[in-house]
């Protein structure tokens, strides 16, 4: 039984002797003068907590703006792609677009268009 009984442990004591220490060493450092580097220190603190959270909002509010979510329009299949960025169709592999908030085909660089040569065909199928 005793041996499992908790023993009052040092680290509690070194734990808030060394928080003791650091406000002992601000306390010395506002007193000598030097007030500005703690509020320094305490400025840069804020600044490490908040420039995360404003760096959070800013890249979600960039994502609602640049991504946008459509079907392919070769294969129908749903997925997100980025707005300005050509991007490959995960599932068929089209050469897409997003145009207006929605994905595009893309004609290959360096290809003529012969399509138009087949009009008629294409017109008598339809
Ligand atoms: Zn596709």
């Amino acid at each position: 039984m005793n041996q499992n009984f908790p023993k009052p442990s040092q680290y509690n004591f070194s734990g808030l002797g060394c928080w003791l220490t650091l406000l002992a060493i601000f306390l010395l450092l506002g007193s000598v003068g030097l007030g500005w580097l703690v509020n320094g220190f305490l400025i840069i603190l804020g600044l490490l907590v908040l420039l995360p959270a404003v760096a959070w909002l800013g890249f979600r509010w960039w994502l609602k703006r640049n991504l946008v979510e459509d079907q392919c329009p070769v294969c129908s299949y749903e997925f997100t792609g980025f707005n300005n960025v050509k991007f490959r169709c995960p599932n068929c592999g089209e050469p897409l677009q997003v145009e207006k908030g929605h994905f595009h085909r893309l004609t290959p660089e360096g290809t003529i268009d012969v399509d138009a040569v087949d009009v008629s065909a294409q017109q008598q199928e339809d």
